[in-house]
């Protein structure tokens, strides 16, 4: 069967990885989180302090050693997911921090991270066969891609989600910081100046406020199958 590209793209913790791993590991394609990479770059500035007390990244500094920051995916041999590999060593879960969460979009607002890390993305999907997720694959990684996906959901929604999942895995974080923090991200995703956060014309549109996991892998698969349908001419 012809392999396409599948670009999801949406705001912060609206459920977009969950959905599109699931459909990859489904239709044995590659699934690869862009979000995990800009988190990546932003957890090496942090380790070296490179964030002024104002937020703002030291563009300088970063730009100095930005080719010394290698990202890559090894998949968890138990779970068969893909764990997010910075310089080598497995960083899962120190990207998943608020700490990290806090200071990404400013990383992910400066020009020559995105240049690095969509030059990576577009190698990676060189061969199709891809469920990419984040908030520009339909606009700028792969504004080709054969099915794009735009998902959403209110903010309160995805700041439960977001709490839900930290404190399940031990984390201690309130409520109220982490529905700032999914605020915020999505300003500074919405607003920068490039590649901003915006639905490609021809994404479709998912509303999952109100939606189970179960029914939105329906409705992704459902929405992969017509597209595969189409392209073979059935
Ligand atoms: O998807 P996730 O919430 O992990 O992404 C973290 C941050 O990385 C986003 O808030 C956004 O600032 C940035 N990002 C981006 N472009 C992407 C993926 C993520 O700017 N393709």
């Amino acid at each position: 069967m012809k392999k396409i590209i599948i670009a999801i793209d949406g705001f912060s913790s609206c459920g977009k990885s969950t959905m599109a791993k699931d459909l990859a590991k489904e239709i044995g394609y590659i699934y690869i989180d862009t979000g995990a990479m800009y988190r990546a770059v932003t957890l090496y500035c942090l380790r070296h302090g490179w964030f002024r007390t104002d937020g703002t990244v030291m563009e300088e500094e970063l730009h100095r050693h930005l080719d010394d920051i290698r990202i890559s995916f090894r998949l968890d041999p138990e779970s068969h997911r893909p764990l997010t590999c910075l310089n080598g060593e497995t960083v899962e879960d120190d990207i998943r921090s608020l700490e990290v969460s806090s200071h990404v979009s400013p990383v992910a607002a400066v020009g020559f991270v995105r240049e690095m890390l969509v030059r990576q993305q577009q190698a990676m999907g060189a061969e199709k066969g891809i469920v990419m997720d984040g908030r520009d694959i339909g606009t700028a990684v792969f504004p080709q891609a054969e099915l794009k996906i735009f998902v959403t959901a209110s903010a309160d929604i995805r700041a439960r989600r977001r709490y839900d999942e930290l404190t399940g895995k031990g984390q201690e974080v309130s409520y109220d910081d982490i529905l700032h923090n999914v605020e915020e991200r999505d300003r500074i995703d919405q607003t920068r100046a490039v590649s901003p956060l915006r639905k490609a014309d021809d994404a479709l549109l998912l509303d999952n406020s109100h939606l189970t996991i179960a029914e939105q892998k329906a409705w992704l698969k459902e929405q992969y199958n017509k597209v595969v349908n189409a392209e073979s001419g059935n």
